[in-house]
């Protein structure tokens, strides 16, 4: 056994107290007689049987023998003799004492079948959980001492425990938001053909004659192609009613010409961000009504927000994660609602109702927004932060999406001659951005589709790093990864770039219109995980979820297994493989990324992420073994308990 300096030194800080302690020890044991009972020996020194056969682990109280040594007091002191030299300060000791604390836990799980995630001790049977922290993790043996009085042992009979999965991009915000918007879960766009749309849309007319706003969703991207939708296919249906439709990959919006007005919008209203957040014109140059990405953001600051409703509404998804084992988040952007949903989050905090860790971002989705991005986080850190409310991360909207044509592309779109898509900032803002952002510890999270955007932010830390003189403390996340070339995947390793996947996305049903605007090429590499594992990069995972009626979607399980497979679970084994069959991920590397590569990415890995002595107990016990169970059945998995900071999670009630 190798004791490290920094605990030598502390072991000789307590040397004096240790030796007072010594000499009373071996008054402490008391020889059993003849004719003895333990309660007999507790009565006269003055403790309770109850005490004592704890202390000396007796597990059948009633059978002790004439001459067996009975420890009457806990001795909260061990020594360990004979321990050679300290050599860094040649100072030649015979003994150095190791203080062992046998505290007692509140909490003892046994007889489990743990995976730790932690390199250095992979597996164990059991642990002691006091204060919310991990005090032990080891065999059942020595679990012992750590159980008083008042622990309660959990004999897991061999079932398996994991740490406490994480989520590291979702919006439980807009989820919430979601919640509390009627018309948008009432009403659902049908995507088989433009005419049932039309005659869907008739209906809602017919049925609300005097509605004033509808903004509803998602019209399929595929079915009106490069050219998009216009607002005179839907002018003679709400000629007076507000309309705001959304498409199918959320990064769209289809007004009419009443919406048009209502926003004061007119051919001179200008774009936001040339080939990422603009205005679709006509060949004629009149702009359509189709409207991409953020162009119409500016004009929905002033939407109502029921702020009850989406209290509710993020509490239910928050606590539908936490259920599933899911102990922290990183809320990746709620765009003009951000201060509302904050608000609310904070509320929460404060009343100690929030169930998850909840790491928060300042969302970057406009260009005027660089100027103040740190400072706002700096406030927001200020004004909201609180126990588990935190702000350490600005999330960039970068580029597009493959749907809609405004990810930044290397080569052109295929359906699309000359358009590469866009991006919010260039190169050297997001350099100064990161280099702002090293000062006070603020890291960067990049929505990232297209190569040019992901070549693009490489660059920026490459630059950054350069001027910094080194690695900078803060980190940058590149999220989505859809088309990666390969001559980048080893930069994230090198730059210390982290890779965050969806990969309940890996089924390839959620991209509508991707395949046609990529190519069969680019497509086919689609979200390369695996080769950018073995790139070395750090690989995370998340949800991406954005609405209520997502929520089921955001289930770690189903992300496990999607990883493992490529396909979509519900469709079973012989179904369509999205990307690259070498893409498939393992078991071990899911678990790893959903645990302590979270960790690592949301800057809590000395806090929770593995099962490890002194970090935080946030454990799930699960009913199967996770790593040698079928695949094809890993997203059904429900946990069995739930650890939260040391709790156990009522996983039956809402
Ligand atoms: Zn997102």
């Amino acid at each position: 056994m190798k004791l490290k300096i920094s605990r030598i030194i502390a072991i000789v800080m307590v040397f004096a107290m240790l030796l007072a302690s010594f000499s009373f020890a071996s008054t402490n044991v008391y020889t059993v007689k003849s004719g003895d009972s333990l309660w007999k020996i507790a009565t006269k020194n003055n403790t309770t049987w109850q005490k004592l056969a704890k202390i000396n682990n007796l597990e059948n109280p009633r059978l002790i023998f004439p001459n067996q040594k009975i420890k009457l007091k806990d001795e909260n002191i061990e020594i360990i003799s004979k321990v050679k030299v300290n050599k860094v300060n040649n100072v030649k000791k015979d003994t150095i004492v190791k203080k062992v604390e046998k505290e007692k836990a509140e909490i003892v799980i046994k007889n489990g079948n743990i995976y730790t995630e932690n390199s250095k001790q992979e597996k164990a049977q059991a642990l002691a959980i006091k204060d919310g922290k991990i005090i032990f993790v080891g065999n059942n043996n020595d679990v012992q001492k750590y159980i008083g009085e008042n622990t309660i042992i959990k004999d897991l009979k061999g079932k398996t425990v994991i740490p406490s999965l994480m989520d590291s991009h979702t919006h439980p915000g807009m989820v919430g938001s979601s919640a509390g918007n009627k018309e948008l879960a009432k009403y659902q766009l049908p995507r088989t053909s433009k005419e049932d749309m039309y005659n869907y849309l008739r209906k809602i007319a017919k049925e609300n004659p005097d509605l004033p706003f509808l903004f509803v969703g998602q019209w399929s991207n595929k079915l009106y192609g490069v050219e998009g939708p216009d607002r005179k296919y839907i002018d003679d249906i709400f000629p007076n009613t507000v309309v705001i439709l959304l498409d199918s990959s959320g990064h769209s919006y289809w007004l009419n010409t009443a919406a048009f007005k209502a926003f004061g919008i007119d051919e001179k209203t200008p774009d936001l961000k040339e080939g990422l957040s603009f205005f679709v014109k006509d060949k004629n140059g009149r702009k359509t009504g189709w409207v991409k990405e953020f162009a119409l953001m500016p004009y929905m600051v002033g939407m109502p927000m029921d702020k009850e409703a989406v209290a509710k509404g993020t509490l239910e998804y928050l606590n539908f994660l936490a259920k599933k084992g899911v102990s922290s988040v990183l809320d990746c952007g709620n765009f003009t609602s951000e201060k509302a949903v904050y608000e609310v989050l904070s509320k929460l905090d404060k009343e100690g109702k929030l169930p998850v860790r909840y790491e928060a971002t300042h969302h970057l989705f406009m260009p005027n927004q660089l100027e103040n991005a740190v400072e706002t986080v700096l406030e927001y850190r200020k004004k909201y932060g609180g126990n588990l409310l935190k702000f350490n991360t600005i999330k960039i909207h970068f580029d597009g999406v493959t749907e809609v044509n405004t990810a930044a592309v290397l080569e052109d779109f295929d359906n699309e001659p000359g358009n590469k898509g866009g991006m919010l900032f260039s190169k050297e803002e997001l350099k100064n951005l990161l280099l702002e952002g090293a000062q006070h510890n603020i890291g960067v999270h990049l929505h990232s589709v297209g190569d040019r955007a992901v070549r693009t932010a490489l660059d920026a830390m490459e630059e950054a790093q350069k001027e910094y003189g080194g690695a900078l403390p803060n980190k940058l996340t590149l999220s989505h990864l859809e088309v990666v070339n390969p001559e980048d995947m080893k930069r994230f390793k090198e730059l210390g770039v982290i890779a965050n996947f969806t990969p309940h996305w890996f089924g390839g049903t959620v991209f509508q219109g991707g395949d046609v605007a990529l190519g069969e090429e680019r497509y086919s590499h689609h979200q390369p995980a695996q080769s950018l594992w073995d790139a070395g990069a750090l690989v995370t995972f998340s949800s991406d979820t954005v609405s209520m009626p997502g929520m089921p979607r955001s289930n770690p399980y189903m992300g496990i297994q999607m990883g493992i497979t490529r396909q979509e679970p519900v469709d079973g084994k012989d179904t369509y493989i999205h990307g690259q069959i070498s893409d498939r991920m393992t078991i071990e590397e899911m678990i790893k990324g959903y645990t302590i590569n979270n960790a690592i990415q949301l800057g809590i890995e000395k806090e929770t992420g593995s099962i490890e002595v002194g970090k935080s107990a946030d454990l799930v016990v699960l009913p199967k073994d996770i790593f040698k169970m079928d695949v094809y059945d890993i997203y059904k998995l429900e946990p069995e308990q739930v650890y939260f900071m040391g709790k156990s999670l009522d996983l039956k009630n809402k």
